[in-house]
């Protein structure tokens, strides 16, 4: 059985890097995607240390 779209506003994921749903990724975008994110998240850290 496969498994419905989600509709705008439903419970898909958007990733804030390309503002697209996880699901509407190709493996290379979610790849890059996931590793801007951690960099994001690096970047923020290394903020908080001293
Ligand atoms: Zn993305």
């Amino acid at each position: 059985m496969m498994t419905e779209p989600p509709k705008s506003g439903g419970g898909d994921e958007m990733c804030p890097i390309c503002n697209k749903p996880k699901s509407q990724h190709k493996p290379e975008e979610i790849l890059e995607c996931s590793k801007k994110i951690r960099d994001f998240h690096d970047a923020k850290e290394d903020k908080g240390k001293k």
